[in-house]
């Protein structure tokens, strides 16, 4: 159980980030939510996740773009156990016409914010001799696809500093592992697939399993309460050893 434990979860009001936050709050643990908005739904979402697991949650606003606010975040919750770097976001197009400000926001957000927070959260973490970092990179951590060259930079860089944070952790009860997805089934993606469905002529189940899911061997999403289920094992005593390493959830993506 992580009775006792305080977690901060980045970019947690959808997705896998909220996934991670309900397996974490599941198993015992009071949890910091955040997100860029400040809307009463999102304090609602604190209050219902608290009620449905018995566990304190609040809900506190920060940018992950900025580094001030990464590590304030910290900070204002009075530091933490655990720390998941999750808050991402994605922008295709080639590289001679990707906009410089969506490289410069996919890095802050998906890379940088990282670097922030795990810099805020070490100290506390290492004055207890206990702590838990995991990062959520992506199979695009470990293998490219093209237009995405922003996001496949700064999931490569993520897999790279989950590496050195576990190096210097090593021996201290802290470490610090990286979750790869494959394809989620996040709201985000389901809105994608009426579209993608007019886009190619498909019914709903060809464009997942052509389309969608070309590159998932498995032919399935995996889901947010999977990747939850991971992060929650990596905080287990079972993975004391586990350090400075990747778990892919993909469905076979990155053995092909
Ligand atoms: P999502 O859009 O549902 O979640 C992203 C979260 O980040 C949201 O809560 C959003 O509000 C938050 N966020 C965005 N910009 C922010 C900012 N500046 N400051 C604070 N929070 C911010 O998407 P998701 O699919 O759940 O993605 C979560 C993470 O998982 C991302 O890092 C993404 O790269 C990674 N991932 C997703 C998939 C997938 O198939 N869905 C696959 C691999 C990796």
């Amino acid at each position: 159980s992580l009775k006792g434990r305080t977690a901060i979860v980045t970019g947690s009001n959808s997705g896998i980030g909220l996934g991670a936050a309900e397996e974490l709050a599941r198993a015992g643990a009071d949890v910091v939510i955040n997100s860029i908005t400040d809307r009463p739904e999102d304090h609602a979402l604190a209050e219902k996740l608290a009620a449905a697991h018995g566990v304190s949650v609040r809900y506190l606003q920060a940018d992950m773009s900025k580094p001030d606010e990464c590590r304030a975040l910290i900070e204002r919750a009075g530091g933490c156990d655990i720390l998941v770097n999750n808050a991402g976001i994605q922008h295709v197009a080639a590289i001679e016409a990707f906009p410089t400000e969506k490289w410069d926001a996919i890095l802050a957000i998906n890379l940088s914010s990282a670097f922030h927070t795990t810099a805020a959260a070490l100290p506390g973490m290492r004055e207890k001799g206990w702590g838990r970092i995991v990062n959520i990179a992506s199979a695009h951590g470990l293998t490219a696809s093209p237009y995405k060259s922003a996001y496949v930079a700064a999931k490569h860089g993520l897999v790279g500093f989950t590496k050195v944070t576990a190096l210097e952790t090593a021996g201290q009860g802290v470490t610090c592992n990286a979750i790869c997805p494959g394809y989620v089934l996040t709201p985000l993606v389901e809105a994608q697939i009426p579209d993608q469905m007019k886009a190619h002529g498909m019914d709903r189940e060809t464009v997942i399993r052509e389309v969608m899911l070309d590159r998932q061997p498995s032919k399935q999403f995996a889901t947010t309460s999977q990747m939850g289920g991971t992060v929650v094992f990596l905080c287990s005593a079972h993975a004391d050893q586990i350090t400075g390493t990747t778990i892919s959830v993909d469905g076979g993506w990155t053995a092909l």
